[in-house]
């Protein structure tokens, strides 16, 4: 139980990675609260011992009066936020030719604008108590290119935004750390590949450890970063991602 009594703010909580976040702070003992533009699944709303535990809102972080509103109003009627976790996103079409000013400008403003909002909201209240985590949920695409190339690029401005936080706010007890995934099998991410079923085994060859990730797999790693023990960790990336990034290419097997 390394969050008893914690406020935890996830957004993007009612799908795939940010689903299992919410439920796996609340089985730590922490009061969660979710934001993101639909409401929680009824796997999510139904959850026995979570559900007292985890309250949702319905909020568009690429509105920064709204979220700012709403981390006032978390801070009035739930509690002292500890931790937040920016976990909200989109991925809009591979390439830059046939990409719009309108996919670019919408990608920028959920991953990377969304993430400013929250952080920025959250901020002052953290440095009046001199404590605080801020996790932003990143990718490998902001640490090298697969494609996806608007979606890369605001992950690789979320990066840097974590090590600006660290090296800004850590004087006053803040940390702020990046968790990237790896591809995870989640429902977001079977919708894009429904066309070609195929994909996730192929995909699985490319990852040393021989499959993708869950949803538990990022949030293990999430919490850790999150927690006490963690409390020398900051302006880092933790990479989550069976291994894909530690080299260009998987070794042939050579004996
Ligand atoms: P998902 O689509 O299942 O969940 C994202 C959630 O964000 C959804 O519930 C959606 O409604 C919400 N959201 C989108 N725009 C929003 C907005 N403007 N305001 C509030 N909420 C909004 O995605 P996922 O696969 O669980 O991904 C979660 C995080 O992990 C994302 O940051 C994603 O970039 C990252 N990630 C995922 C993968 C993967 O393969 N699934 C890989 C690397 C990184």
């Amino acid at each position: 139980m390394r969050f008893t009594d914690q406020v935890v703010v996830i957004t993007g909580a009612a799908s795939g990675i940010g689903a299992r976040l919410v439920e796996r702070f609340a089985a730590e003992g922490a009061r969660v609260v979710g934001l993101d533009l639909r409401g929680p699944t009824a796997e999510l709303a139904g959850g026995a011992d979570a559900a007292a535990a985890v309250v949702f809102r319905g909020v568009d972080v690429t509105d920064s009066a709204a979220v700012t509103k709403a981390m006032a109003a978390i801070e009035r009627e739930v509690g002292p936020i500890a931790v937040l976790v920016n976990n909200a996103a989109i991925a809009v079409a591979d390439g830059l030719i046939d990409i719009t000013d309108e996919q670019w400008a919408t990608e920028r403003a959920v991953v990377l604008d969304g993430t400013f909002h929250c952080v920025r909201a959250v901020l002052p209240a953290m440095i009046g108590r001199s404590g605080g985590v801020i996790v932003n949920v990143t990718s490998v695409n902001g640490l090298a290119a697969y494609g996806q190339e608007a979606y890369s690029a605001a992950k690789a401005g979320v990066e840097n935004l974590t090590r600006g936080l660290a090296l800004r706010y850590g004087p006053h007890g803040i940390r702020a750390v990046a968790v990237a995934p790896g591809t995870v099998d989640t429902p977001a991410w079977r919708q894009r590949v429904t066309a070609n079923p195929r994909v996730f085994d192929d995909l699985a060859a490319w990852y040393p450890l021989g499959r993708v990730g869950t949803p538990d797999d990022i949030a293990g790693a999430v919490l850790f970063m999150a927690s006490a023990d963690a409390a020398w960790i900051t302006g880092t990336t933790l990479v989550v991602d069976g291994g894909l990034t530690a080299g260009g290419f998987r070794m042939i097997p050579t004996a």
